[in-house]
């Protein structure tokens, strides 16, 4: 492939009043090649023609947003964000609709996010407008790369990194916001199997008046160990316990939790449980979204403390029926198989439960445009 000296021309979008987007006639990749990985997706693998990126500099504000060639970034050893990880990121997706429109999902409630995030990590923040008119932009140059299979989508990775270079710790004073896209298979091609998970005795994710409650890089490094210790013992995910008393069951490593008390299979009659947003949870919109679709089906939805003692009893005399996992990436996961150093159990009959699948398929219509949008959690794009 051979760049080609890009022309450019301004948007008609603005990323913020009084910075346009520019956008650059990048080469793009061929009909047949993006066909190709568009057959096979898989995650993360594979990334679009176009990136986005504007930069910040302290005095001056977000300048210079720029729709250009999908690339390495030139980057100065001592860049900030590679030693002190202040860093930040978002994930959402763009889904083909029915009539051929592309539209996003509740992109305002990531903005808002990546907004917290960015305060908890004392970097200025992306105003709203300017989140979604990046992602916007980059979703309409980009949207032949947007899949139409089935439960395919265009996985959209915002983020945020202190592009400075300087080693004495402080915030830094300049910044890189980029938004870049790959397409997504569907998560479960073979379809829907519970997950097995490791209940982490050792290590802890988040602790009161930590990070934990905010979508930073460092979460993320720091959960690489136990999820290994995880797959050691041929476990998928780790379940993580509070940090104070070792007894609350608090999330995924990038997943929140849902506990199905009483048949799923009953109509209205089985009530959801979540762990209580404590500060130490990662909110997800997701898992907003579900309690929000959970209700409209006529179920309680608790938020509250869940300890792991609970979920063992509960399993093991029929009050706890299902339980699922949930975020963006996967939609909604059944949990089967737990592993505990204080004993084993396995959810229900390892197959997923009648609930957790009707709730997938309620919030993946809604994804999809199948069904009307009656919160206006879709965003039209183009
Ligand atoms: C991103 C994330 C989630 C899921 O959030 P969604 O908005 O539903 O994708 C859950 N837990 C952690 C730790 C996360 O980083």
């Amino acid at each position: 492939m051979t760049d080609t000296l890009a022309d450019s021309r301004t948007s008609s979008r603005m990323f913020l009043a009084d910075v346009p987007v520019v956008v650059e006639d990048v080469q793009r990749r061929s009909t047949t090649e993006r066909a190709g990985v568009l057959a096979d997706p898989g995650f993360g693998r594979h990334f679009t023609d176009h990136m986005f990126v504007a930069r910040y500099q302290e005095g001056q504000g977000w300048y210079d947003a720029r729709l250009t060639r999908y690339g390495p970034l030139p980057m100065d050893p001592g860049t900030a964000a590679l030693h002190y990880a202040q860093s930040i990121f978002e994930g959402l997706k763009a889904y083909a609709q029915p009539d051929g429109s592309v539209a996003t999902f509740r992109p305002e409630a990531n903005a808002a996010r990546f907004i917290r995030s960015a305060e908890r990590l004392a970097m200025p923040p992306v105003p709203e407008e300017a989140f979604l008119a990046a992602v916007d932009a980059l979703v309409d140059a980009d949207r032949d790369w947007v899949p139409t299979g089935a439960d395919q989508t265009l996985y959209l990775r915002p983020y945020q990194l202190a592009s400075e270079s300087f080693l004495g710790v402080r915030p830094a004073h300049e910044y890189l916001f980029l938004v870049i896209a790959s397409p997504a298979g569907a998560y479960f091609p073979r379809g829907v199997h519970p997950v097995s998970v490791y209940v982490s005795e050792d290590y802890v994710r988040a602790a009161p008046g930590g990070t934990g409650d905010v979508k930073c890089a460092g979460n993320y490094a720091a959960s690489l160990r136990p999820q290994q210790q995880a797959s050691e013992l041929g476990c998928d995910q780790v379940v993580y316990l509070d940090a104070v008393e070792r007894r609350y069951i608090e999330e995924l490593g990038g997943m929140n939790l849902f506990f199905v008390l009483g048949s799923g299979s009953d109509d209205g009659a089985a009530e959801l449980v979540t762990p209580e947003l404590s500060g130490t949870l990662l909110p997800g919109i997701t898992r907003d979204s579900l309690i929000t679709v959970a209700r409209e089906l006529g179920h309680r939805v608790t938020e509250r403390k869940v300890s792991l003692e609970e979920w063992r009893q509960g399993v093991a005399d029929g009050t706890v029926t299902e339980t699922f996992a949930c975020g963006t990436a996967a939609v909604i996961t059944p949990v089967g198989e737990v592993k505990a150093r204080t004993g084993d159990f396995t959810v229900g009959d390892g197959t997923p439960g009648t609930l957790t699948m009707r709730l997938r398929e309620a919030l993946l219509d809604i994804q999809h445009g199948r069904v009307a949008d009656t919160h206006g959690w879709l965003h039209r794009v183009s």
